[in-house]
């Protein structure tokens, strides 16, 4: 292990920013590179050689192995799963922790559909985090936030919700897992830059003559449990329903050709290797798995990977329908607890022009070969009820 964060080879690190947060001499800044990616860079005029940057970063903070208890659950009030992107997971948990008077971090868009992690304290704000976004979230400063909360205010619960590897990043930011901090990871594919996302938006608004103010990745209300969502403008009053396998920003996403370069070496798409002390995500597959807990409203798989996790999902289970259930059944399709995301020959090509090109040209490159998205266009029409009969004579 060399003495500065200059050594970690790009492709491993997460970006996290536990090295800069923790710089005794501020010396290190994260920056984009040209892809968007945010990367440490050291001021060497100025570092002391202390060392700390590598000693809190998260790639030499081995997460130790867990022993899970398997859930398949989802939320009882509707509304609330409504606005979440599986089975409400994170809502059921965020309540209790309001309720209990702590705090709750998360990845909320800005008013320029920024995202960045936000401390929330009050239900009126909670929604900010509900719902997933499909971009890199940027924590900024988030883990000194924490501990400085944790310090002053002994008996208040904080609850830190991310990519497993921005938990990893805070663990080892803080240096001890505090008894006061919950955390919860999210099942993760892989993160694009939110250069690549503003570059998206600004292709959407150039097509929709008008500026894109709203982008829900994951809204039930026009595409139910699926990976589909919804854009709104800012003078028209229609929303325009965004399909998730045909739209060239979210179905690159989902064939994992635009990700940050350590994503497909992630330490942590791992079903043993979990940071969190809950881990949550999507159920895909529960038709087959547990036909009958089966919900086109949505269905979350939950690990509780610790005491701490047991400990919040016993005070909120009342708040929940749930299922035990098992690792094989939580993976069959869900194979980012197995191992990270391949990385396709074009990623490598992916990003490039994005400065250059005129924006029509670049964000053609993201679109699957027309024969494809032909099919997979022919595929998402098939109503859900339909596709879930299929899947269980084709037992799929
Ligand atoms: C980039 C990404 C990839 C994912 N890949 C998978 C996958 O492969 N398989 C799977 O089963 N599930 C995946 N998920 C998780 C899934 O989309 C839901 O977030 C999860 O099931 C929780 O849903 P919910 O209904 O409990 O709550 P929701 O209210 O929908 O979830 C909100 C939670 O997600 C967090 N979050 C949202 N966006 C981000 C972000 N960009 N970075 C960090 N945290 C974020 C919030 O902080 C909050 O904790 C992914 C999520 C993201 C953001």
């Amino acid at each position: 292990m060399s003495n500065t964060i200059s050594s970690v080879k790009k492709e491993e690190c997460y970006g996290c920013r536990s090295c800069e947060q923790i710089c005794p001499k501020q010396c290190i800044s994260v920056l984009p590179d040209n892809e968007g990616f945010l990367y440490p860079s050291v001021n060497e005029d100025v570092c002391i050689k202390c060392g700390l940057c590598v000693k809190h970063c998260p790639i030499f903070n081995k997460t130790e192995n867990t022993n899970p208890i398997y859930l398949g659950l989802r939320l009882k009030d509707d509304k609330e799963l409504s606005e979440s992107a599986s089975g409400g997971v994170f809502a059921g948990f965020a309540d209790y922790i309001l309720e209990n008077g702590g705090v709750i971090f998360g990845c909320a868009f800005d008013e320029n559909l920024q995202a960045r992690h936000i401390k929330v304290d009050n239900k009126a704000e909670l929604k900010l985090i509900k719902g997933s976004k499909y971009v890199t979230s940027d924590t900024r400063e988030t883990y000194r936030e924490v501990a400085e909360i944790l310090k002053n205010y002994p008996e208040k619960i904080v609850f830190y919700t991310g990519t497993p590897c921005q938990i990893s990043g805070l663990y080892s930011f803080l240096g001890k897992k505090p008894e006061k901090l919950f955390t919860a990871d999210i099942i993760c594919h892989g993160v694009p830059s939110q250069k690549l996302f503003n570059k998206y938006i600004e292709w959407l608004s150039k097509k929709t003559n008008d500026k894109i103010i709203y982008y829900g990745f994951r809204d039930k209300d026009v595409s139910g449990w699926t990976c589909g969502g919804k854009t709104k403008t800012k003078t028209k009053t229609k929303t325009k329903t965004i399909n998730g396998a045909v739209d060239p920003y979210y179905s690159s996403f989902m064939r994992g050709e635009t990700y940050r370069q350590s994503c497909y070496q992630c330490a942590f798409a791992d079903i043993k290797k979990r940071s969190g002390d809950i881990t949550m995500g999507d159920f895909w597959g529960i038709e087959t798995a547990h036909p009958k807990f089966y919900s086109s409203k949505g269905v979350s798989c939950c690990m509780l990977n610790n005491d701490k996790g047991k400990f919040l999902f016993e005070k909120n289970r009342s708040r929940f329908e749930f299922i035990e259930t098992s690792a094989d059944k939580i993976t069959r399709k869900n194979g980012n607890l197995l191992h990270p995301t391949k990385k396709p020959t074009v990623r490598d090509t992916i990003y490039n022009g994005i400065d250059d090109l005129p924006v029509e040209k670049f964000i053609s490159k993201l679109y699957a070969p027309l024969p494809k998205r032909i099919v997979r266009y022919m595929i998402s029409l098939i109503p859900s009820e339909l596709k879930i009969v299929i899947k269980r004579i084709l037992k799929l």
